[in-house]
């Protein structure tokens, strides 16, 4: 029997969790504490002076031990809260972020306002963001990841949190969703530029799955894709809600507004003053008129391709060379030797 009171252990876990560079060591010793014994934060307050028993303090320092070895508090308690709702995690699956609730009320307010509450979660991770939705807005989400680990983490957070009507899907962004048209798509995709990765804390370092951080040599290569693909799967008056990294914000608008498809693009400010999400609208009209333009300049560019193939024959026929034929004959002799030159 050990004679180490609740508060004694308290205590040699927060100097030895700073010793170990932990940020929240007062945050995370309690919050062991609190998953080890299954109490809340009050209970554990009136234990404070109560003696801690051999098996409290032999299972408190493995899980201490683990969080020294900077596991994620997230991923040894297998849960982290969004939106006020209780989000499964797993090694191999992004955890929730507190940044990412401001995306999830932004998308709150749209679709409250939206007759169409079809919502399309791409990159969904644990399913946090499409959760919140289906639970706060009543949308009908789809869920889609290209990670299988997601996926999975995604139906088990689903059951959990009681969301009806969902669909959840495999694939890479949009492949899996055929021709299927959304009132909204909403994404926190990868999003950290490659070069950045191996300077961010341990925690997420080497713990959170790469897979679901790298955005490329410029942290921009989904919200290219997304931003391209998304115009095929909304429908009229559709929305898309992108989070996106604290500098990205001129990138990202500027993306959108060289789309035709999309207007009124805003970008919205998280708890510590961040730019972190962007949204736009869906411009139906105006990405039909692009569209139009768009076949109109190929119908063009096929018929003057099909004149000049006219005429190149014509001229064969004529016993000429193709006028190319021609240029490419003369060109050694355009530039050729002097005591050519006349000839
Ligand atoms: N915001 C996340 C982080 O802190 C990055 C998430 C992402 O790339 N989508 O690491």
């Amino acid at each position: 029997m050990s004679f180490l009171l609740v508060s004694d252990i308290i205590k040699m876990a927060m100097k030895q969790l700073e010793e170990a560079g932990v940020e929240d060591v007062k945050g995370d010793a309690e919050a062991l504490y609190c998953y080890l014994k299954h109490v809340d934060r009050a209970r554990f307050f009136l234990s404070w002076a109560n003696p801690a028993d051999d098996r409290t303090c032999e299972g408190y320092f493995n899980l201490v031990a683990r969080r020294c070895k900077r596991e994620p508090l997230q991923l040894i308690t297998g849960e982290q809260e969004f939106m006020g709702i209780p989000i499964k995690t797993k090694k191999g699956v992004l955890i929730p972020r507190l940044d990412s609730e401001v995306v999830a009320l932004a998308a709150e307010l749209l679709l409250k306002e939206q007759k169409n509450k079809t919502v399309l979660d791409l990159c969904c991770g644990s399913g946090a963001l499409g959760i919140a939705l289906a639970k706060r807005a009543d949308a009908k989400v789809t869920f889609a990841d290209i990670s299988e680990a997601a996926i999975s983490l995604t139906k088990e957070n689903i059951a959990a949190c009681g969301v009806k009507g969902a669909e959840v899907v495999w694939g890479d962004l949009f492949d899996p969703v055929a021709k299927k048209k959304y009132g909204m798509i909403i994404s926190n995709p990868p999003y950290i530029e490659t070069s950045v990765i191996p300077t961010l804390m341990p925690e997420v370092r080497q713990w959170e799955p790469m897979s679901a951080l790298n955005g490329g040599k410029d942290g921009l290569d989904f919200y290219r894709r997304i931003i391209a693909g998304a115009p095929a799967h909304l429908k009229k008056g559709g929305t898309l809600v992108l989070e996106i990294g604290h500098d990205q914000a001129y990138a990202v608008t500027e993306m959108l507004e060289n789309s035709p498809a999309f207007a009124e693009i805003k970008v919205i400010k998280d708890l510590a003053h961040n730019d972190r999400v962007v949204t736009a609208m869906y411009d139906e009209k105006a990405a039909k008129r692009e569209a139009k333009r768009l076949a109109e300049e190929e119908k063009l560019a096929a018929k003057e391709a099909k004149l000049a193939e006219k005429e190149a024959k014509k001229a064969a026929r004529r016993g000429e060379a193709p006028a190319e034929k021609q240029a490419a004959e003369a060109a050694p002799e355009a530039d050729g030797n002097e005591g050519d030159s006349e000839q």
